[in-house]
């Protein structure tokens, strides 16, 4: 299939489907997009947008019909929809990745399973069972979450051995949690890793990322990380690419501790918001990654040629844009969304300094 004739069908209608369609009309590939909003930041860009609810088959059904492969850029899509539409036409990354990366619980033990070290962690049905793993596990403090529909901290607590577990459990308002011990860390890093249908990857990071009031605030690429702890990061991001067999691109959050380990923390199944500066930083993007994927066109060079500090703009940051405008080595995006809300992302900025020769 020359790249020219395909069109890609993105299932979720947000920035990272709208920086994935800009990048697929780079190629010549039209992107539909499917998603629950109108006047969403993807379907500005995209040649075709459905508006439905992901479980609408009908809707579902002519998208799949109108493209010829599928992906998504949210990775709460229901699994059963992705089941739907392989049914009608390929989807990448498939189903068991979607799957692994719904579920806190089934991520780290697939995770662990791999030989991927995590933060300890224990399943929690009920408080009685934060009692048992507060002993099993032994720490001080902990960290819980639900397993499903977290983000940017949302549905997680800390828990201490001397709370009540019965309000830490209520608090969530789950009846399917996780305990994971809190790590003392060093650092929160990034990779991520794009692979092709022949099995070839290309590795973006390790990335360094702060956070702020739990959304991301910035990342750094690269990461100030030793040679051996970067090569143990890339490592470990592609273990999970090859054994999960992705065709796609996937972001592996993780966790560099004071005595340098690195603890796996979370999976994205899709292009992550620490990739970003890519677009700036690198001929070719984690977008362009993620069209070529699963379009079925081999892997790009992901060599940067600048270092990048990327900052997020969240809600009313966007009403500081004008300072950055005449920024030196400024880059900005917006994301086209009309309502500015408290801690939605609104759009990003990436400075680039040029990389010296040298760098690990
Ligand atoms: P998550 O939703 O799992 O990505 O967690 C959001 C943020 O909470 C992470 O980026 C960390 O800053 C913090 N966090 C999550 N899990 C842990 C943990 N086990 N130990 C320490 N900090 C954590």
């Amino acid at each position: 299939m020359k790249s020219h004739s395909i069109t890609l069908g993105i299932l979720g209608s947000g920035q990272l489907g709208r920086m994935s369609a800009l990048a697929a009309a780079e190629l010549g590939i039209k992107v539909h997009i499917y998603g629950p909003y109108e006047d969403s930041p993807a379907e500005h860009v995209a040649a075709k947008s459905f508006v439905g609810s992901y479980t609408d088959k009908k809707k579902i059904r002519a998208f799949s019909n109108s493209v010829d492969v599928v992906s998504y850029e949210f990775e709460n899509i229901p699994v059963e929809t992705v089941r739907f539409i392989q049914k009608i036409k390929p989807v990448y990354p498939d189903d068991r990745l979607l799957e692994i990366s719904q579920n806190r619980i089934t991520e780290k033990k697939y995770l662990n399973d791999i030989g991927i070290p995590t933060a300890d962690w224990a399943p929690i049905y009920c408080p009685e069972d934060i009692d048992r793993a507060v002993i099993e596990l032994g720490a001080k403090k902990y960290i819980l979450k639900t397993t499903r529909f977290g983000y940017d901290g949302k549905g997680q607590t800390v828990h201490k051995d001397e709370d009540s577990p019965k309000r830490s459990f209520n608090k969530l308002k789950s009846d399917e949690l996780i305990l994971e011990e809190m790590v003392d860390f060093k650092c929160e890093i990034s990779v991520i890793i794009a692979r092709d249908k022949n099995g070839k990857t290309a590795i973006y990071g390790p990335i360094e990322n702060v956070h702020k009031n739990h959304i991301l605030h910035t990342s750094t690429f690269p990461a100030k990380l030793d040679s051996k702890l970067t090569a143990k990061a890339k490592r470990t991001a592609r273990k999970l690419a090859d054994e999960v067999g992705l065709i796609g691109v996937l972001g592996l959050e993780m966790f560099v501790t004071k005595d340098g380990q690195i603890l796996a923390n979370e999976i994205a199944p899709r292009t992550h918001n620490s990739g970003h500066w890519t677009i700036d930083a690198c001929s070719v993007s984690q977008f362009e990654q993620h069209v070529r994927t699963v379009c079925g066109l081999p892997v790009g060079d992901p060599t940067p040629h600048s270092s990048a500090v990327m900052t997020n703009l969240i809600g009313k940051d966007v009403n500081k844009l004008k300072n950055f405008y005449e920024t030196k080595g400024a880059c900005i995006h917006l994301y086209g969304k009309s309502e500015t809300r408290n801690g939605r992302k609104m759009g990003h900025f990436t400075v680039l300094k040029p990389l010296r020769s040298g760098r690990k």
